[in-house]
């Protein structure tokens, strides 16, 4: 019987995140798919204790560890070499990690350290009779595939958003801790943020917030209110810790010495040449949803928004609600109703 690893890190603050608990949640149901493997989970970080602790009832045979202050902060050598000496203490044939940007970016050099192969954009895993197949995204998320490897060490990346998380189960499943050494000559200084607003882009959000070119065109009273909706925007992003998304007009409009958002990057861009995110919900401001922009939306099962123009895009089927209204005052009295 192929062994199973739940592959995952802690939070800063110790707990798990709700990728993690997907992760360890597929590795569980897939080990009971298969008719009860014994399946592990590993984790690496500052300190390992309070995750193994909140996860150690759920089912895992054993709980591996790496911990230290050189394996806190995200680096490839560190988190890298972690990975590697836990799986392979695992003796894992199976290992599935979060898609989160930590694990993503160490995956496939795992992988090859251990002969095997990886896949990202995972979406499910499947038991058959002819092995565990996958489906996985390509092409941006446009095409998807179900396919199997023979090769073993598999590790699977699995897109944070495409499963329930495991129910935390604290427990004291034996945490066994695995020599490892940080390598590399980089280290983390700390982190930069832009001077406005902060860190934006929140993948395990419960809501996503998309901010249109409405923003920064004129409005009722002849008057670009730019500034205005910067702290809107911010206000609103920070009350309900929902993740920051962009259609590509405001984006761009920076190149074009318009008005602009001053914490919107190209990474915030939604869309068919943005990003595909995976929140449960979604709220448009100031959008016009064009096709280009709603086919990023296709992993967000509920969707509203708010546009002056009751024939948008939105309208026309790809949202659930459209409020027709002025997303300005619209956002004033969500903010008086959040505080
Ligand atoms: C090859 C290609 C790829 C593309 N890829 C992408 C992509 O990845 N992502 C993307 O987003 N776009 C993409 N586009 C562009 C896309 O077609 C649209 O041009 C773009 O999404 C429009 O952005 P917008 O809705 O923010 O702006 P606009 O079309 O200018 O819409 C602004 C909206 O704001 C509303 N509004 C203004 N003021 C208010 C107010 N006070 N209250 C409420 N509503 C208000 C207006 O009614 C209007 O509907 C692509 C286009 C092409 C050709």
């Amino acid at each position: 019987m192929e062994k199973i690893l739940a592959l995952v890190c802690p939070e800063a603050d110790g707990t798990l995140g709700r990728p993690a608990l997907e992760a360890i949640g597929a590795a569980r149901d897939l080990a009971a798919s298969l008719g009860g493997p014994a399946w592990d989970i590993g984790l690496f970080g500052a300190s390992v204790g309070k995750a193994a602790g909140s996860v150690g009832g759920c089912g895992a045979a054993r709980v591996y560890g790496v911990e230290g202050a050189e394996f806190a902060d995200p680096r490839y050598g560190s988190d890298a070499a972690a990975a590697e000496v836990i799986c392979r203490a695992a003796g894992a044939a199976l290992v599935v990690a979060p898609g989160t940007s930590r694990l993503a970016r160490v995956a496939a050099g795992v992988a090859h350290r251990l002969g095997g192969r990886a896949d990202n954009h995972v979406t499910a895993l499947e038991a058959h009779p002819d092995g565990v197949f996958i489906s996985r995204g390509f092409y941006r998320q446009r095409v998807e595939a179900v396919m199997s490897r023979k090769t073993r060490p598999w590790i699977l990346v699995l897109e944070p958003g495409s499963r329930a998380p495991a129910a935390a189960a604290p427990g004291d499943a034996p945490l066994e801790m695995v020599p490892a050494k940080a390598e590399g000559r980089a280290w983390m200084e700390g982190f930069r943020e832009p001077a406005a607003g902060g860190r934006t882009i929140r993948p395990d959000a419960e809501l996503l917030f998309v901010a249109g070119a409405g923003w920064t065109k004129k409005q009722a009273g002849g008057q670009v209110r730019a500034a205005e909706a910067e702290n809107l925007i911010l206000e609103f992003l920070s009350k309900t810790r929902a993740s920051l998304g962009s259609s590509k007009s405001l984006v761009d409009q920076q190149g074009e010495g318009q008005a602009v958002l001053s914490f919107l990057t190209h990474l915030h861009q939604v869309g068919q040449t943005g990003s595909t995110p995976r929140h449960p919900k979604g709220l448009a401001t100031c959008c016009h949803g064009e096709e280009p922009h709603v086919v990023g939306w296709r992993f967000i099962p509920q969707r509203r928004a708010i546009n002056l123009d009751p024939n948008c895009g939105w309208a026309k089927g790809k949202a659930d609600v459209v409020y027709v209204a002025d997303a300005f005052e619209v956002m004033v009295r969500l903010n008086e109703m959040l505080s």
